[in-house]
């Protein structure tokens, strides 16, 4: 190989490549794999939840993250989301986190390979409890002990970025985010925000980028809010950083009985012209969560005329 020749295959320059890009241009993030997984018909009942897509339906799930590709994701997650040694020892499958960790990863990285794109992988680094429970978080232990292993596997699968998503307490936030910065690999952290703008555990969106911002993360984002009440949040988000900021929203909200309810932002015109807004607050990192597809991921692609 002729010595400049770069390598795409060589994780250091995709993601020094990254880090420049992520200077300069707006990405696309891909929509939801769990929703989207669900609605091809695949079985994500607890405990596994989607983690149990890697297993039984590695096809179903290597062509949603094609489709997300085909619709113009710059950046697909890896469904690594549900992975963690401690969420699979319910299953009693613990001891096979790093096997189908490396499995997910394996399954966005082909379908990167069939969409012949440049497109990069993530590693998601999820929330150990239940994202929308936030009381239920465990020992800083235990907190500590997962998401080293979690962000070394996933450095060593060769995944471009870690995004550590869905958090809703600081605490967690801040021992993932410097786990996964410690490996060396670049770092999104991605907070949930209630309705009111504050973490689910109402602790302020001020503090919890007060103190991510002391680990110098590559980017911060909100996710898993809906798309209605997104802006705002990130908004406040650009006030008190100028690291790139993001959003990904959901489609619709739990109100407070906990029941599901759906917004027009399951419409792709109506939520890309929600995401628009997140683009003039200054966001560059724009996806969908919950409720999203593909076709969403292709709407925002044009609106944003990326
Ligand atoms: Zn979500």
């Amino acid at each position: 190989m002729h010595p400049f020749t770069i390598s795409y295959n060589d994780p250091n320059v995709r993601r020094k490549l990254l880090k420049r890009k992520l200077k300069s241009e707006t990405l696309l993030l891909d929509g939801a794999t769990g929703t989207e997984l669900e609605r091809r018909g695949v079985d994500i009942s607890l405990p596994l939840w989607s983690a149990r897509a890697i297993l039984d339906a590695p096809e179903t799930l290597m062509q949603i993250h094609l489709d997300y590709l085909l619709a113009g994701a710059n950046i697909i997650t890896a469904n690594t989301f549900r992975t963690h040694r401690h969420n699979l020892a319910s299953s009693e499958m613990g001891d096979q986190a790093t096997t189908i960790t490396k499995q997910a990863v394996e399954i966005a990285k082909k379908a990167v390979r069939l969409s012949n794109t440049s497109a990069f992988v993530a590693g998601s680094i999820a929330p150990l409890g239940d994202s929308y429970t936030p009381q239920n978080t465990l020992s800083e232990t235990t907190l500590r002990e997962e998401h080293a292993l979690m962000s070394n596997i996933l450095m060593s699968c060769g995944v471009d970025l870690l995004l550590v998503e869905t958090m809703n307490t600081i605490l967690e936030a801040v021992i993932a985010t410097s786990a996964a910065i410690s490996t060396g690999c670049p770092t999104f952290t991605s907070l949930v925000c209630g309705r009111d703008g504050s973490l689910l555990s109402g602790e302020s969106l001020y503090d919890a980028a007060a103190s991510l911002l002391q680990l110098n993360p590559h980017a911060i984002l909100i996710n898993c809010t809906s798309a209605q009440d997104i802006l705002s949040p990130l908004q406040d988000l650009r006030t008190y950083t100028k690291l790139p900021i993001g959003a990904y929203a959901n489609v619709g909200y739990l109100n407070e009985q906990k029941n599901w309810v759906q917004t027009a932002a399951v419409n792709p015109d109506s939520y890309a012209k929600y995401a628009l807004t997140w683009s003039q607050a200054g966001a560059t990192l724009i996806g969908g969560c919950c409720g999203t597809r593909p076709a969403h991921i292709a709407t925002l692609r044009n609106l944003l005329s990326l």
